[in-house]
């Protein structure tokens, strides 16, 4: 059994032991993820759906809502089920399971309209997660927030249950992809030198780790680029004084530009390369809702400022949220946000 011992048993070995032996008891197995899937959603409970179906387990894949097409790529995609697409067939699938496996959330709620059914099913349910704060109605609770992406923790599962041998090149793309998407391009939350030993072992699984950005980063549309460009340009206001700055898109700016879904992806990263800002919010108006974009640098809690003001939360350094009501109204909640949260964004670049 291949076990490099520079990387750390970070999940208990017990919970490796109890997850193994709770797939091997289970005959219909249900692997979900959150809403809006993302790059380590969409990666990691494929590459566990991979592994199971391998394991010859009986194993259905369940996403709330559809996933953007810079992920169409990974294999599996094409059998994945979408909640949104057919409710009472995926009602049906999640309760006639006995084991669901949750990743990349702590939350029902986080699966949107999928939540209820999630909650009222009878079957296991086995949380693999790395945001903060769990939600208590899971049997077996593998929570990390110290790790970067669920799609890490689901290697190191399988590593330490001792199936690195086992795992194919196709595994190892779509835990590549989540763990790639989820430090932007390992340019954020990836000092972990173990993170870069992985990355080695999934590299001898024949991965082209090269063609995988390709595929996430070098695969927009013209006119979503062309969409940025006018984002920066005409949608940007900068606050200085306040290392913060707001990038924001009506139902109309979109349409200008034959909007899908995605295609903002990666705006609100943007604005931190200007010098000097260490919070960016993106605001777009979306279908009934506000949606809500936040990035920060260093120690500037973008997650506590989600919560605060829009129902939201997430990581340190990238959360997001919500606002049900109009789009002026979520623009005057973020400006006055700001305003409170003055001391603590200077007090963050003090320290820099
Ligand atoms: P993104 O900006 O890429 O949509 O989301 C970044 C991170 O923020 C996600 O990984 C997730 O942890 C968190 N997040 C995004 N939207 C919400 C939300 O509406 N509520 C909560 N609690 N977290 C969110
Ligand atoms: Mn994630």
């Amino acid at each position: 059994m291949y076990f490099p011992n520079s990387i750390s048993e970070v999940i208990p070995p017990q919970t490796v032991a109890a997850i193994m032996d709770t797939i091997e008891r289970s005959e219909q197995i249900v692997i979900t993820t959150h809403s809006s899937p993302d790059g380590d959603a969409l990666g990691s409970t494929l590459a566990l759906y991979h592994f199971l179906k391998r394991s010859k387990k009986q194993v259905r894949l369940i996403v709330p809502n559809s996933f953007p097409y810079f992920l169409k790529w990974m294999e599996g995609t094409n059998e994945v089920d979408v909640y949104d697409y057919n409710p009472s067939a995926a009602k049906n699938i999640l309760s006639h399971a006995d084991l669901i496996f949750c990743l990349d959330y702590n939350i029902p709620k986080r699966t949107g309209d999928m939540a209820l059914s999630l909650e009222s099913a009878t079957a296991k349910k086995i949380l693999i997660d790395h945001h903060l704060f769990p939600g208590n109605i899971f049997d077996i609770t593998v929570s990390h927030p110290e790790i970067s992406s669920t799609s890490e923790l689901i290697f190191r599962l399988f590593l330490q249950a001792g199936k690195y041998d086992f795992l194919t090149k196709t595994e190892a793309e779509c835990i590549y992809c989540g763990m790639m998407t989820d430090t932007g391009g390992f340019t954020f939350n990836s000092n972990n030198p173990e993170i870069f030993e992985i990355i080695s072992l999934l590299l001898r699984k024949k991965i082209d780790k090269d063609a995988i950005y390709s595929q996430v980063y070098h695969n927009f549309s013209e006119a979503r680029f062309r969409l940025l460009g006018f984002t920066l340009s005409q949608r940007m206001e900068v606050y200085p004084h306040l290392h913060s700055a707001l990038l924001y898109l009506s139902k109309e700016d979109q349409a200008q530009f034959s909007f899908r879904k995605g295609d903002t992806e990666g705006f609100v990263n943007y604005p931190l390369n200007i010098k000097g800002i260490i919070f960016s919010t993106f605001i777009r108006e979306d279908d009934g809702l506000i949606k809500l974009s936040f990035r920060s640098q260093h120690t500037f809690p973008c997650n506590e400022f989600a919560a605060e003001f829009f129902n939201g939360g997430g990581h340190l350094n990238a959360s997001g949220g919500e606002h049900y009501g109009t789009f002026e109204e979520a623009l005057h909640i973020y400006r006055e946000g700001l305003k409170a949260y003055e001391s603590k964004l200077k007090e963050t670049m003090m320290l820099l």
